[in-house]
């Protein structure tokens, strides 16, 4: 080692060692967490986002029912919690969930909040989608979420399309992003 360096940096492995979380994260008082998700679109049946049915020509390919909203918005609580994603909690290969209405991923994860005494002060919602046009669903959309989240919960529901770009563009998908805080109860 030529003199004056600064030593290695410690084995990947010890790294790799160290946990992903402080031992205690009960006294943090605010949380972010993000969720992504999409969904291929394919013809027939009903595509539902935010717990609304927005087409009846259109329906996503999932195990569930597809509800891209929904299921990043469940991502991002539980990203904010540490507690994994929501394919280890609601797997696709659960029998249980084949068709399954996405409110009740997002009632479960709620009553876990509850549970940890963390209250979702806000919630961002970008949703990408050539198609349908979805600003008259966007009242409706919040007005399920809002009886999921609590009446408290500032929420926010943008709609755009991916100007013509990679599959959501062409029409052959949707996807949501989500920015979600939670804080705390004292
Ligand atoms: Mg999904």
């Amino acid at each position: 080692m030529v003199q004056g360096l600064a030593p290695a940096r410690k084995p990947v492995a010890a790294e790799a060692a160290a946990p992903a979380s402080p031992a205690s994260t009960s006294s943090i008082p605010f949380r972010v967490g993000h969720g992504y998700d999409i969904h291929r679109l394919q013809p027939g049946g009903k595509l539902v986002l935010g717990g609304v049915v927005v087409s009846e020509q259109l329906t996503a390919v999932a195990h569930s029912d597809g509800d891209v909203v929904i299921h990043a918005l469940v991502d991002a609580l539980l990203g904010a919690m540490g507690w994994g994603d929501i394919g280890e909690l609601f797997p696709d290969t659960d029998p249980r969930w084949k068709g399954a209405d996405s409110r009740l991923f997002l009632r479960e994860v709620c009553d876990r909040l509850r549970a940890a005494r963390q209250r979702v002060i806000n919630a961002d919602i970008t949703i990408l989608a050539e198609k349908p046009k979805l600003a008259p669903f966007r009242s409706q959309m919040l007005l399920e979420l809002r009886a999921l989240l609590g009446p408290e919960c500032l929420l926010n529901i943008k709609a755009a399309s991916n100007e013509g770009c990679d599959a959501v563009g062409r029409g052959e998908a949707v996807a949501a992003h989500v920015v979600v805080l939670l804080a705390a109860e004292a």
